[in-house]
């Protein structure tokens, strides 16, 4: 059957009292970007509780379910038929229509679930049930009441118009995309770090990246492996601005000046400095890394003390307590993994020492840091003037 409209149903944002508007909002224009990919003529408006998409005359039915299921807040997507007096003749009709085209003369069991937001509607949510309930039986003799294990769960809902549906499809919960600030992640072309970025995105924060490498010691090949991560995972965060950083001369004077088995952990330190300049000048509120407790030398917790100490905003470490299969399994499901597993090299790896510190001191390391005074400065600064950025989306 062909709908005119879907009703979307949120499940977190209905309980922000006054930011309210600020979410549907969001999640209006975040729906409507997704749609018009399919198609022109798509309207996306708040719907009491709900939002409703007025379709087009044409556009492809599965094409505009697969595009809002990646919207993340919505939560459930219902196919609707849309029933524009609630009149119970006119309901009575409307639910008619709809059990005719959608169920054609097939046997089904069934029950009615009525919801009125709309409570000067004459009729109680249980007596629409019971009612509509007996039409249906009365005009599809091929319809069964089954309260209990129905195979078709006929809802209608009495909002500024009336709908009817019984088709759901589940959506990927979270918060749309700009209701919750904005914050800077650190993309790497590993497996971590773009679950990272979906999961906080997935809270509703927007998000931009940086990514550090180290030409010629890291090849071409490698950013554009970063490059199209970020295109990955922009299909569900939007457009990111991809702030690409060279580190060589950086790492170059840190294995020149400090202890070897430090070089991770002061890199780290510098990344972090780094990625924080352009945080605030993105106006960001954190940043978000894909570190998880213990999965190498630089992620245990004392290596995360050093690390976390040259940060001013809050770290986002979504990562923090997940085992490596469940990040694994993420990625798969948000098709990063079969990029993230190219073997192309990290700027983190190439110089990396045999046996780095696992719990470094942070005064040991603060002192070892001194010793690049007088040198490191213009470095940074050259690095992020120099910083090329590349504006990704899918
Ligand atoms: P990932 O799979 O995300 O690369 P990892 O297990 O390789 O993680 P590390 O190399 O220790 O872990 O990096 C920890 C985090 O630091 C990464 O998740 C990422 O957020 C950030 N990071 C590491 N290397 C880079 C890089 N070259 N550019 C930007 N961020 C980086
Ligand atoms: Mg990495």
């Amino acid at each position: 059957m062909k709908y005119k409209a879907f009703l979307i149903k949120y499940a977190e944002i209905g309980i922000k009292g006054k930011n309210r508007y600020v979410f549907e909002d969001a999640l209006c224009d975040r729906v409507a970007e997704k749609l018009a990919k399919v198609a022109d003529g798509f309207e996306v408006v708040r719907e009491q509780g709900r939002l409703k998409v007025n379709c087009p005359d044409v556009y492809d039915y599965d094409e505009a379910i697969e595009q809002m299921k990646k919207v993340f807040g919505v939560y459930e997507i219902c196919p609707a038929y849309v029933i524009e007096d609630a009149s119970w003749d006119s309901l009575t009709k409307g639910v008619g229509e709809y059990v005719g085209e959608r169920y054609r003369n097939t046997p089904h069991t069934f029950k009615v679930e009525a919801r009125r937001s709309d409570k000067s509607y004459p009729i109680t949510s249980p007596q629409i049930c019971a009612d509509m309930g007996e039409y249906i039986l009365n005009n599809f003799s091929e319809f069964k009441v089954n309260v209990h294990n129905p195979e078709i769960l006929l809802y209608v809902e009495i909002r500024n118009y009336a709908y009817v549906y019984s088709d759901k499809v589940k959506g990927l919960g979270g918060m749309p995309v700009g209701a919750n600030g904005h914050a800077m992640l650190l993309l790497s072309g590993g497996i971590d770090s773009p679950v990272a970025g979906y999961m906080v995105s997935k809270r509703g924060v927007t998000i931009d990246a940086v990514y550090f490498h180290a030409p010629p010691y890291t090849s071409e090949r490698a950013k554009q492996k970063v490059v199209d991560l970020a295109r990955l995972i922009s299909v569900y965060t939007g457009p990111i601005r991809l702030h690409v950083v060279n580190f060589t001369d950086i790492q170059l004077a840190i294995i020149d000046k400090c202890p070897r088995d430090e070089l991770t952990i002061i890199m780290r330190r510098y990344m972090m400095r780094i990625a924080e300049h352009f945080a605030y000048e993105k106006k960001c509120q954190a940043l978000i890394t894909g570190e998880s407790i213990g999965q190498v030398a630089s992620q245990t917790p004392q290596s995360l003390i050093a690390t976390n100490a040259v940060c001013t905003l809050p770290v986002y470490r979504p990562l923090i307590a997940f085992d490596k299969q469940d990040i694994v399994d993420i990625a798969e499901k948000i098709n990063t993994y079969e990029t993230s597993i190219q073997p192309y090299e990290d700027c983190c790896t190439i110089f990396v020492a045999k046996h780095p510190v696992t719990k470094p001191y942070l005064n040991i390391i603060e002192r070892s840091e001194k010793k690049l005074t007088g040198t490191i400065e213009a470095l940074v600064e050259k690095a992020i003037n120099e910083t090329e950025i590349i504006e990704v989306s899918e």
